[in-house]
């Protein structure tokens, strides 16, 4: 029987507002140093980080102090890996400032500037670390039907950007409501989704969901039922201590356990170690909250049989 197995996946990036469009000109990134201790907090606790960096964060004074400071773990406890936001990421098309809600999504680019945008982050992480990654993850999760040849062509053996079950087609982005947490592996390149998991007080009624994607997909599609599945408690969660108690994160294991999955990553935002900087750490207080959700949660993990951290291109190199 395979063992659970957990990635912690940081989407390092710059703070920029959320709920305000995308925009060229807002990418500050000033958490470089909260970052470094969360990190290092979370290797001293026996976990694996993977870096999925973005152009101004690898391209920032501060991002910079931080892949120096962990450059000596690289391909150990710590992997470097790519993260494309469009909008902050050279070339660009226009001398527009802001950048339409569509294409914030790399995947929904012409081909020829998804390749060109995510060719100058490779080789910019090349260049800045020393290591040319083989790991993606999209901005916004957005890939879209050319990402695979472009991933390919440019060296890339790992995908992050599925996110199970979830649907954003009604933000204009890619719909993974049929993907359960399995991994796909697709000749060069193996997927490993981002987790998130159905989860109901009724064990029976989230196994058969968890299992059959496309049930959940259905209920969902229509007003009578959602409302059923609300009576019934029934959630969807993310394994992310943003906006997640360690509570849910536990239940979203188990209920991923139930049926058989063992394969888990935990993500969250970079700005999220320094306080103001995300929506879901705004003060002292919730950064606390924060912090307790994730080292509880690693400490949980660690404690299941056989569980183990690893990062994403040690998988890639047995493909
Ligand atoms: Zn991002």
């Amino acid at each position: 029987m395979s063992k659970p197995r957990l990635s912690i996946v940081i989407h390092a990036e710059e703070e920029f507002p959320w709920d305000d469009g995308f925009y060229r000109s807002n990418n500050q990134v000033s958490h470089g140093e909260q970052l470094i201790e969360l990190v290092d907090e979370l290797i001293r606790a026996g976990g694996k980080v993977t870096l999925a960096m973005d152009y101004p964060f690898v391209t920032s004074q501060s991002g910079q102090k931080v892949i120096r400071y962990f450059k000596p773990m690289e391909g150990k406890q710590i992997e470097f890996a790519a993260h494309l936001h469009p909008w902050v990421n050279p070339p660009y098309e226009s001398q527009m400032d802001r950048i339409e809600n569509i294409d914030s999504f790399p995947g929904n680019l012409p081909s020829e500037l998804e390749y060109a945008k995510l060719k100058v982050l490779t080789e910019t992480i090349e260049k800045v670390t020393g290591t040319r990654p083989t790991t993606y993850l999209a901005g916004r999760y957005g890939i879209g039907k050319n990402s695979a040849e472009i991933l390919k062509s440019l060296g890339y053996r790992v995908d992050l950007s599925i996110s199970a079950y979830t649907d954003f087609s009604n933000i204009e982005g890619p719909d993974f409501s049929l993907y359960s947490n399995a991994m796909i592996w697709d000749k060069q390149l193996i997927y490993i989704p981002h987790t998130c998991s159905v989860v109901s007080p009724i064990n029976l009624i989230a196994n058969y969901l968890n299992r059959h994607p496309v049930k959940y997909k259905k209920l969902r599609c229509n007003a009578f039922s959602r409302t059923m599945l609300r009576l019934l408690r029934v959630k969807m969660y993310r394994l992310s201590p943003e906006g997640f108690t360690f509570e849910h994160l536990k239940a979203m294991t188990e209920s991923q356990i139930n049926i058989g999955k063992k394969e888990f990553i935990l993500s969250f935002h970079s700005p999220s170690a320094k306080v103001g900087c995300t929506p879901y750490v705004q003060s002292q207080e919730e950064l606390s909250r924060f912090k307790c959700a994730l080292f509880t949660y690693l400490n949980y993990f660690k404690s299941l049989e056989g569980s183990q951290f690893y990062i994403p291109k040690e998988l890639g190199k047995e493909n």
